[in-house]
Order: C-alpha cells, then structure tokens, then sequence
C-alpha cells in the first residue's frame, strides 16, 4: 500500500522530522485561500503546489509548481487538475490529479560549486543481504535515478542492524560522508534514526525524502535548517491490520482500477507489461506460468519476446461467477493478445472453470460490441474433475472457436506464444 506526499508528510512531522506546513486542496478555488495561509508567516511569499499522486517524477513533468502569487497559485492548481500527470512512473496514459498540496515553499541553500543543496534519504530492505538499509546520496533530487545508474558511487548504503537499527554512530558517518557541517549535522542524524524507526514501526517497504535540503542560515539557524520537502511511503500489505492509522491512509482512488474490480471477487490480479493474460489458480502456479510464458516467449513477437500481461490467481474455491469476472478483467487490459488458462485443480474443480470459460465466453462483449471471445485462448487443466471440464469446454467448442486445449504446460506456452506471435 502507498500514500500520498501530504499523508507523509504528516507521518514525517509525527516522528518529529520537520517538514515545512501545507494544507490539501481539491478545487481550484481553493487554491487562493491555500496560498494565503501558506505564505501568511513569510516576508515574501513563496508557496508550492504539488499534485497528489502515487507516483514521483511531477518535478519534470510540471506538477510541481513554486508560486509567488495566489494568481500563480490559482493558474497551477487548474492546469494540475485539469490534465493527466504523465511521468516515466506512471502508466501511459498517466493520472488523474484530484488533490493539491499547497505548501509553504523552502527556500533552499546553494553549494559552493553550484546546484542545490537537496539530498537523497531511504530505508528500505535490501534482499541480497536481508537486512534494512538505509540509502543515502548527496545528488538528492529530481535527478536521482540517473545518478543511482551512472554514478553508483554517489549512493551510500548502510545496512541496519536487525534488533538495534541504525546505530548512532553510523548515522553520525553518513551525516559526514554527505556533507553536513555543524548544526546541520545533528538535525540529519536525528532525522535519519526517525526515519529508520518509522520504517519498522509502520512496517513499510520504503520510507523515502527525496529531497532532504538545507535552507540557508537565518538568525535562528546560522548552520541553516535540515528538512524534508517531498517523501514517499509503501507498506508491506501485510502489516497494515496492526496500524489503523495507515489504514485510514487509504486512497481506493489510487489503485490500479481492475485490481480493486478483482479483490472485490476475492481474486488477485496483477497487471505486468506483455501481451499473455494468465488466469491460473494458486501463487506457485501462477509463478510457474509467468516463467514457462517468458520462457517459451523469449525473442518471439517481435521487440521483447513475448511475455505475460497480467497474471490472475482465482485461488482455490472461486465461483462459475468469479471466474467469468476474471476474464472479463483479463480481457479489459488492451495490452492482452492471448489468454493462458493454467489450472491444477485442487480444491478448484476443472468443471468449475470450465464452465467459468464457457460463460464468460457466452456473455463478453467486445469494444466492438460483438459477443464472445477474439483472441486466441489456450487451456491447461489438470486434476479435480478433469474429464468433466474437459467435456464442457469440448461440447463448447463452437462457442468458443478461439479456444485451444493443451496437454501440458509447455505446450500451453508453445500454444499461446505461436497464436499471438
Ligand atoms: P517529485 O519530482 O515528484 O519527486 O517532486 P518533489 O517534491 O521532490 O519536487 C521536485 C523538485 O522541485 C525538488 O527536487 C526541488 O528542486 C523542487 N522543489 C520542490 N519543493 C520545493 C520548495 O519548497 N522549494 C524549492 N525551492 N524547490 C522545491
Ligand atoms: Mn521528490
């Protein structure tokens, strides 16, 4: 689960990380308002309007906006919520923008050798060692996975302790390894040990301010002040029942449309890149389908091999119902050439998907308006009742011209590669 810049910030401030304040916007009227009560401590006003999306990558993209005006303001918040953030993070298409922050802007110290002064702060888990980590870079900033591929040298990693966390003194390392000087140093240390806590309180699978800056030195901070301006949390789905607080963090509105569609009938549907649609049941199976797919798909089709689009786990006690909603899901992705059925039943009967085919077969609707199914289907069925499944798909036959039977598992990838390369 992720949420948006403004909730983070929110868990930021809680953990007592200083993030400069704003308020949350969704009309562009209110933007004005927003502006003025942004800007109303400052001697000369400057706010920033950011779009609230599950996605990073608004800097470049315009949906980050400095203002000096609430006619700025006003001008920012209409173009935001009225076009589609589109960013090499987001699907093609882009998203759609229903939230604002309108924050008050920092103003951000300048290093001696030009740029600005924005740091890159993480912590995440890193699998090769099986710890936490926490990830750090000087080139903090919009620029950051640039730097990350051609200058990895620039990232510091430090790995977590598993009980003690991050300790003082390898904060106080990585504070000196990027630059902090005096004061600054102490306000980064701490910043970085209640960011390291956040990750293992919230039970997060990042936790990320991206940047971290300096302002420069005022009377109150002569060294200048460490904050944080933009962050970015994801949670391990599992842990979110033990944090209500997260819970309520929740933004349906931000979910990939046809997995919210897919939970509701107690599927799980993920959405990948290639051309295979997959309905399988169970995790290992639907892991073994992705590979033998890209196996079997490598270099053919064209550009990239083809490779699964989605794959859909209707578990081990769907409905005749949920599987033909699985289709009809499957078959919503544009992107989706073939379709790969790869069942082993279990508790799932084969006659239970058999019949979950022939329906939706029956009852789907093309964009085109015609009925039934256009692209080629293949389908493996193995155990519980697999004669009888079979019988149904092979008295359906003519309602399902496109549908071909497989023997096994390699043959199904061969079948489903060859229709649609
Ligand atoms: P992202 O592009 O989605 O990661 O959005 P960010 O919030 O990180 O903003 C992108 C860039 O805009 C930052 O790296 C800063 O250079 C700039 N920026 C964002 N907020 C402020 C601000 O309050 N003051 C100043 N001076 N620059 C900002
Ligand atoms: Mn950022």
């Amino acid at each position: 689960m992720k949420i948006h810049e403004y909730q983070a910030r929110q868990l930021l401030a809680s953990a007592g990380i200083p993030v400069p304040a704003g308020t949350v916007i969704e009309s562009v009227e209110d933007a004005a308002g927003a502006f003025k009560q942004a800007t109303a401590m400052q001697p000369s006003p400057l706010a920033v309007i950011k779009a609230q999306v599950h996605a990073g990558g608004r800097g470049k993209a315009g949906f980050v906006k400095l203002v000096k005006t609430a006619e700025e303001a006003t001008a920012a918040a209409r173009f935001m919520l009225s076009n589609r953030m589109k960013s090499p993070q987001t699907p093609a298409e882009g998203l759609e923008v229903t939230k604002l922050l309108v924050a008050s802007a920092a103003d951000i110290a300048q290093r001696r050798g030009g740029g600005n002064e924005e740091f890159y702060l993480a912590v995440t888990t890193d699998r090769k060692t099986r710890r936490n980590v926490l990830i750090a870079s000087r080139e903090g900033g919009v620029e950051i996975e640039q730097v990350a591929h051609d200058r990895p040298d620039a990232i510091i990693k430090e790995p977590l302790h598993p009980l003690l966390g991050l300790q003082r003194h390898q904060a106080t390392t990585v504070a000196f390894a990027l630059g902090f000087r005096g004061k600054q140093v102490a306000q980064a240390t701490q910043i970085m040990a209640a960011l390291a806590k956040l990750f293992v309180d919230k039970d997060c699978t990042l936790a990320e301010i991206n940047p971290l800056i300096i302002t420069p030195p005022t009377a109150r901070h002569p060294d200048g002040e460490v904050l944080a301006i933009d962050a970015k949390f994801s949670f391990d789905d599992n842990g979110t029942f033990r944090h209500p607080d997260i819970q309520a963090m929740f933004d349906p509105t931000e979910e990939n449309p046809a997995e919210a569609k897919a939970r509701r009938f107690g599927l799980s549907y993920i959405a990948l890149d290639g051309q295979i649609g997959c309905l399988v049941n169970g995790a290992g199976l639907a892991m073994a389908t992705m590979d033998i797919v890209k196996l079997h798909g490598h270099g053919k089709g064209g550009s990239g091999g083809v490779e699964p689009a989605n794959f859909l786990d209707v578990g081990g006690s769907a409905t005749e119902e949920a599987v033909t909603e699985a289709f009809k899901i499957i078959l919503s992705d544009q992107r989706v050439k073939g379709v790969l059925v790869n069942i082993f039943g279990g508790i799932m009967r084969c006659d239970v998907i058999a019949q979950g085919i022939v329906n939706a077969a029956r009852s789907f609707v093309n964009p085109d308006g015609s009925k039934g199914f256009k692209v080629p289907l293949v389908v493996r069925l193995e155990g519980t009742n697999v004669d009888e499944g079979r019988a149904i798909l092979k008295n359906a036959k003519a309602e399902v011209p496109t549908m071909q039977a497989a023997t096994d598992l390699a043959d199904a990838a061969n079948k489903v590669v060859a229709a649609v390369g």
